[in-house]
């Protein structure tokens, strides 16, 4: 990355919390009351409102809040050709996993006009001076919502198949300019007994990507629930055959549990942490961002580690989002205070 950053530098996971007018306008588009030029206009006013806030807040590095993008990845199916919608099969009762739309498999998938993510990237870098981290899902959270059939045989056929398409991404948002890159795997936790030939798909999607690259693996956040058994031993230390600068993991909603294994692992990777919660409506003050940050600098290097909330705050209301990132700044600074001796 270009611009200097600070020690501690302070970053961003997911979606950032949407504004109420953007979920009203989301009901009109659906109802087909928006034309072409009022849905771009939504959009982009959305994602300049989010990067304002992660500006106001003084994050370092921030991203363009996915706003674009229904959840963090729905959003995309549309792109894919060879796909047909399916109905959740619950629709009644509080949202969650099972409530989602699916996707049948018709043939042989393509993503004919690549994911769009470089246009993302491209308005996003127009509109703010802030090193900028651009977020990609990986080939098996493409896979999760397929309804399976004898064009595949199983799920991780399907991401083989996609996993050309997400490198082809990459190549063209570092061509765009992207130096940051984060790709979005949460449900290798759900994989353990696969997870060697996962990776090793992985490491394929990363292949020739000039560009700094994370990975974020969460327990799951649909609706601030978790999906896979919440422990990172099932998945650790296989998962650090994975090509990448910087892993991104969360922490804060288990109190820091098993930060330690980080010293245990010795791996020479950056932590991206997640010492914010994002799945409780308790808004930290900074002492308790602080706090976190010491227990993660008893086991990570000071210049190995990046701040983060633990995932995306898709479930949380804007302004909660906005002040637990004003916390996770100002807790930051505290403890940059403590290490360099300096005021910023
Ligand atoms: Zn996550």
């Amino acid at each position: 990355m270009n611009t200097k950053l600070p020690l501690l530098p302070t970053s961003v996971v997911g979606s950032y919390g949407s504004p109420s007018w953007l979920l009203t306008a989301l009901g009109e588009i659906e109802a087909g009351r928006y034309g072409e030029t009022d849905r771009s206009e939504t959009f982009d006013d959305a994602v300049r409102l989010a990067m304002l806030d992660q500006e106001r807040a003084g994050v370092d590095i921030i991203s363009d809040g996915e706003l674009r993008r229904s959840g963090f990845f729905h959003g995309f199916y549309p792109r894919f050709a060879g796909l047909d919608p399916l109905p959740p099969r619950r629709r009644v009762g509080l949202p969650s996993y099972d409530t989602q739309e699916r996707w049948r498999v018709r043939e042989r998938l393509g993503v004919p006009r690549g994911l769009g993510i470089v246009e993302e990237f491209t308005f996003a870098r127009a509109h703010t001076s802030k090193p900028l981290k651009v977020a990609c899902p990986g080939p098996l959270t493409f896979t999760i919502l397929l309804e399976l059939n004898d064009v595949y045989p199983h799920h991780f056929a399907a991401a083989e198949e996609i996993a050309p398409a997400v490198n082809a991404e990459l190549r063209a948002l570092v061509a765009a300019g992207a130096d940051f890159i984060q790709i979005d795997e949460p449900s290798f936790v759900t994989m353990p007994g696969e997870l060697t030939e996962w990776v090793r798909l992985f490491n394929r999607v990363v292949e020739g990507v000039q560009a700094k690259i994370a990975l974020h693996v969460c327990f799951g956040n649909l609706g601030s629930r978790p999906r896979g058994k919440r422990t990172w031993r099932r998945i650790f230390p296989a998962l650090l055959e994975a090509r990448v600068d910087q892993f991104v993991l969360e922490f804060a909603n288990r109190e820091m549990s098993e930060i330690e294994l980080w010293k245990e692992w010795g791996s020479d990777k950056e932590l991206g942490a997640g010492l914010v919660d994002v799945k409780s409506c308790y808004i930290e003050r900074p002492e308790d961002v602080a706090e976190r940050i010491r227990q993660a600098l008893r086991y990570v290097a000071p210049e190995k580690l990046t701040v983060n909330p633990d995932c995306g705050f898709l479930a949380m209301p804007r302004w909660i989002a906005y002040r637990k990132l004003v916390a996770m700044v100002q807790g930051t600074r505290l403890v940059r205070r403590e290490l360099t001796g300096r005021e910023e």
